[in-house]
């Protein structure tokens, strides 16, 4: 006999390399997530419970990058085992921290730490949309909560959820902020994707870009400003936090290396 009741999307939560701050973010959703949790099935999450259904599932949520092929595989085994693949913060949507560590100053890290036996299995921090088709890009670092309800509610619904349309700048002046550019102090406000409600401007802090670009960011407008009181390097630093792995930062900043003499 057929109950009648819909089963509900089943949903779950992976990890690859990060700092699972965005998880605890999840976490902290307190009784948000029990709302969600009413109208999904949480059926794998190793942060935060013991169930572990394998496959397959509806809605897959990843947090981080994977930097070794053992990750690389089951991300793609997980894309296989899933109708939505959404990235969780930063590290997945953009390589975020992982993506700073470039490959030579990886070797001589490793050896610095682990000895000169060590053999290293990491390869280069890039995002999940390096190897697989990524159905929503949640950023931040760590995520913004409200932003993680309006994605999944969105996507409960049967609609496909768009990014804001609007800079960090807006919320910026909302919050009432004085313009860190104003100062001559860097800020990639102008080209980051808003959502975060302008929440390091607001501490004290620039933005470092952790929403990933806006939609038509002027990014060459912003560099002609940024150079009328600070150097390409100083600039740059500013760019490597989290957009080390998009073109845009390999068409700014990626200079042909030079071997013996020649490009
Ligand atoms: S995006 Fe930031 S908070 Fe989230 S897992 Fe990566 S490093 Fe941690
Ligand atoms: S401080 Fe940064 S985010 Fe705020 S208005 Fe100025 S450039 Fe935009
Ligand atoms: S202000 Fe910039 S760096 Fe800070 S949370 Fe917002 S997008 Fe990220």
């Amino acid at each position: 006999m057929v109950s009648g009741v819909e089963p509900k999307p089943k949903l779950a939560i992976f990890d690859f390399t990060d700092c699972e701050g965005c998880e605890v973010a999840l976490v902290s959703l307190r009784e948000k997530l029990l709302d969600l949790a009413g109208e999904i099935e949480i059926v794998n999450w190793r942060l935060a419970q013991r169930r572990a259904d394998e496959g397959p599932y509806d809605v897959v949520l990843i947090e981080g990058t994977p930097i070794t092929q053992e990750e690389i595989d089951t991300l793609k085994f997980l894309r296989e085992q899933t109708k939505i693949l959404v990235g969780l913060g930063s590290c997945a949507t953009l390589a975020g921290i992982p993506g700073i560590i470039d490959k030579e100053s990886r070797g001589f890290w490793y050896k610095k730490i682990y000895g000169e036996k060590y053999k290293p299995r990491g390869i280069d921090a890039l995002p999940l949309t390096a190897y697989v088709k990524v159905n929503y890009l949640i950023h931040g670092c760590p995520v913004e909560k409200k932003e993680v309800v309006r994605v999944m509610e969105e996507l409960l619904a049967g609609k496909a959820p768009k990014p804001r349309g609007y800079s960090v700048c807006f919320e910026c002046k909302l919050a009432g902020n004085p313009c860190r550019l104003l100062a001559k102090k860097i800020c990639l406000g102008p080209i980051t994707q808003g959502g975060c409600g302008a929440i390091c401007i607001s501490g004290g802090s620039p933005c470092y870009g952790c929403f990933g670009l806006r939609d038509s960011a002027q990014i060459d407008n912003l560099l002609h400003t940024l150079y009328k009181f600070s150097d390409s390097p100083e600039v740059e630093q500013y760019f490597s936090m989290f957009l080390k792995k998009t073109p845009e930062y390999a068409r700014l900043f990626k200079r042909p290396r030079v071997k013996n003499g020649k490009t």
